[in-house]
């Protein structure tokens, strides 16, 4: 009898330690950026942990209070990262411990996330590497080859890591599409002469907005700023493309202001701390933007883009206006910035394209054959595209590259259809590729 009763106490012990174990943890991720690994703790309510570094040899102890780890964590990819192993014991009946081996010291920092769309409570761990890979030197291409300089353009693909961005009905993330149209584009403006390409994020890890903008215009000094992105929407009927740029007078339309809304949510969905957010006024940016003229030129640009993107796939409202929001990762006067919304991952039919390699490469080189155009069209003194155009003579010329036609030739160097045909004796808007065109004087 006595031996029952134990037994039955023993057993609502245990029940109740179970009780009090609020909570089990089914999820966790990891991240690798270019300085740091995050580690991410999906939570069904706050939790007590602790964290301590020790040293001889490096690790981080996590212990995790009133809480079961159901994750098995040997599954999480760190091999690109300081750790070498992670190990998880019970202590104390209620303490989860988890200790990551390091081979190098790192430094740690814990954050709560309050839950944000799509996550819940998540706990997040940042592992800082002690001794980050020195940051390229990327000083802007001064003098080339022909005494001109080539444009720089910074391709910043959105989201990444803790922050997918939209995800599609079949499951398709958005921070994926984007990497991967993102370095197509990449690939094919190095093939460019007077283009000079960088890639603001390369892996899959979140960059802070306004981090994303010191990135392009400190580091790289980039002329030319293209965020890329893919929208979605509750309609899945909702499709097609759209170009955006930022606004000095609110939303050009209510769809503007809901995405610049939902865009501006990246660091809270991604964990950004606080003190890394942006403060910087958006009313003395816009007018700087307004005086350094990059407003008017990020419309040019936007507007030749969205021309091209016109050609390859549907665009939203089947219309060629560039939409205006306050943005805040195109919140920087010293570069001509936009953000490309490529299509509706929301929309079946556009998802399944997104995820494609070949649509991926036509959106590319669409948006690639846009920058030329603006850059042709306003070539920016000193650059590679002012020397073709001026470069002594009179008169630039153009060879026929398959796709071009009478009138994208036209619209590329700002001339009338008609002067281009008197000034190269044509009967007709045949053109054949590899003829050579003059091009008059707008
Ligand atoms: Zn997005």
């Amino acid at each position: 009898m006595l031996f029952l009763r134990l037994i039955c106490l023993s057993w609502l012990m245990l029940w109740s330690t179970f009780a009090l174990s609020a909570q089990g943890i089914d999820s966790v991720r990891l991240h690798r950026g270019p300085d740091h690994t995050r580690i991410v703790f999906d939570l069904n309510a706050p939790l007590e942990h602790k964290l301590d570094k020790l040293a001889n040899p490096d690790r981080i102890v996590l212990d995790l209070i009133d809480v079961d780890l159901n994750f098995d964590v040997a599954r999480l990819e760190y091999s690109d990262s300081p750790i070498t192993n992670i190990r998880v014991g019970k202590h104390d009946g209620n303490r989860t411990r988890v200790v990551f081996d390091l081979k190098d010291s790192v430094r740690p920092r814990t954050n709560l996330l309050k839950p944000v769309d799509p996550f819940g409570w998540r706990l997040v761990i940042d592992l800082y590497d002690d001794d980050p890979a020195p940051v390229k030197a990327a000083p802007k291409p001064l003098q080339e080859s022909g005494g001109s300089r080539s444009m720089i353009v910074a391709i910043d693909a959105g989201h990444g890591g803790e922050d997918p961005g939209a995800r599609g009905p079949s499951g398709v993330y958005e921070k994926n599409v984007v990497l991967a149209m993102s370095k197509r584009l990449y690939n094919l403006m190095k093939k460019e002469p007077g283009i000079k390409p960088v890639l603001v994020r390369d892996g899959d890890y979140y960059v802070p907005l306004a981090e994303r903008r010191k990135i392009a215009s400190d580091r790289y000094q980039a002329d030319v700023f293209i965020s890329i992105h893919a929208d979605a929407f509750t309609d899945h009927k909702a499709h097609g493309a759209s170009v955006f740029a930022l606004s000095n007078r609110g939303a050009t339309s209510a769809r503007a202001g809901y995405l610049a809304k939902i865009a501006n949510e990246s660091d809270r969905v991604a964990g950004v701390y606080e003190e890394e957010k942006d403060n910087n006024g958006l009313l003395s940016v816009l007018a700087d933007m307004t005086m350094s003229g990059s407003m008017a030129h990020s419309l040019y640009l936007g507007r030749q883009v969205l021309e091209e993107m016109g050609d390859v796939t549907k665009l939203h409202g089947d219309r060629k206006k560039v939409e205006q929001a306050a943005f805040a990762v195109l919140k920087e006067p010293s570069m001509v910035s936009i953000l490309v919304e490529t299509g509706f991952i929301s929309n079946r039919t556009e998802e399944k394209n997104l995820n494609s390699s070949r649509h991926q490469e036509k959106l590319a080189r669409a948006i690639l054959n846009g920058v030329n155009q603006y850059f042709e069209t306003h070539p920016a003194p000193g650059s590679w595209y002012a020397a073709q155009r001026g470069g002594g003579s009179d008169v630039a010329s153009h060879r026929i590259a398959p796709g071009d036609t009478l009138s994208s030739i036209a619209r590329r160097y700002s001339v009338s259809e008609s002067a281009l045909r008197n000034q190269n004796n044509l009967s007709s808007d045949v053109i054949k590729v590899g003829q050579v065109l003059t091009i008059p004087r707008s």
